[in-house]
């Protein structure tokens, strides 16, 4: 396991801890981890896969429902995609 990866899965295991549930419903069952901006989001932004793994804001808590349903979609009015979206700008703006 390379080093980006135990960092990426460090921080898994933590947002799994501290977030009980959907960022988008609420929910508490079924919970997946959802990448805020999507990944093919952040491509065409000119930001790569492992690159985009160094945002840790990026990350949330969405039940599978709410993620198959977000699919492309980014709620900016959510504090936390705010929060995202100015850390995308911090690291590569
Ligand atoms: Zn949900």
């Amino acid at each position: 396991m390379g080093k980006w990866e135990k960092t990426i899965n460090e921080y898994r295991k933590q947002i799994i801890e501290e977030s009980s549930k959907c960022l988008y419903c609420g929910a508490k069952e079924r919970l997946t981890i959802d990448h805020i901006v999507p990944v093919a989001t952040l491509s065409r932004m000119g930001i790569g896969k492992f690159e985009a793994f160094a945002l840790k804001h990026n990350f949330a808590i969405v039940c599978k429902k709410c993620n198959v349903e977000k699919n492309d979609k980014i709620f900016i009015r959510l504090p936390e995609v705010k929060k995202a979206l100015m850390e995308i700008i911090e690291v590569f703006g």
